[in-house]
């Protein structure tokens, strides 16, 4: 089965096709380098992951997905959120990001954050569903390793006593949100097809 996607980021489709591999080959959409960038004017990962999905499976044969996803750090009252990849301005890297978080987290004793991925499944513009993902981990002082992307060199995951920056891509994948939200969506297609 070919299930679209609709992202052009290296790091997640990596990822996506790390963990969609049994009889799924993950594909960028034809045309997405040419189409206009969806509007993401939501309020919600869900409602940004929708807003793609349905903008970017519009007259094509087949399902497309497409996830938002982000930080959410509790002592910043849950930012950066929806706002992760431009947290630091418009065309901020992911070091430009990482500098604000550690600045914004500069003395606070509560590091607790959590990375969220809200996938959404859609056929020809129709929404066929929404899945979520969530890890939980700390923000830790100064960045660690240079495995994965965005957050990941502060991203402390207790379980593997390490950063997600210094984590095998591989190990990541076993527990990541966004593994966890692709694979809800694979199951419920696999679930829907066998019906
Ligand atoms: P999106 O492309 O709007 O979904 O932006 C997601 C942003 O959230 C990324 O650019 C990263 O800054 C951050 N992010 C989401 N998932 C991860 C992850 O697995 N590792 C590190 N950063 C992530």
């Amino acid at each position: 089965m070919i299930l679209y996607c609709a992202t052009t980021n290296a790091g997640k489709l990596r990822e996506f096709r790390l963990t969609l591999r049994d009889g799924v080959t993950v594909e960028t959409r034809p045309g997405l380098e040419t189409m206009a960038a969806s509007e993401e004017t939501g309020t919600s990962f869900e409602e940004n992951a929708i807003q793609k999905a349905r903008y970017y499976s519009a007259g094509l044969a087949g399902y497309l997905f497409a996830e938002d996803s982000g930080l959410e750090v509790e002592a910043l009252g849950g930012a950066p959120g929806i706002y992760s990849a431009r947290f630091a301005g418009p065309g901020a890297t992911d070091e430009d990001n990482n500098r604000l978080l550690l600045e914004r987290m500069q003395g606070a004793r509560d590091r607790r954050a959590r990375y969220v991925c809200v996938a959404a499944l859609a056929r020809d513009g129709e929404l066929a569903g929404t899945f979520r993902g969530e890890v939980e981990g700390t923000i830790v002082e100064e960045p660690r390793g240079s495995n994965g992307f965005g957050y990941d060199p502060l991203f402390y995951y207790e379980p593997f006593g390490c950063t997600f920056g210094e984590t095998e891509a591989a190990r990541k994948i076993e527990v990541s949100h966004r593994t966890q939200a692709v694979r809800a969506m694979l199951d419920a297609l696999r679930k829907s097809a066998s019906r």
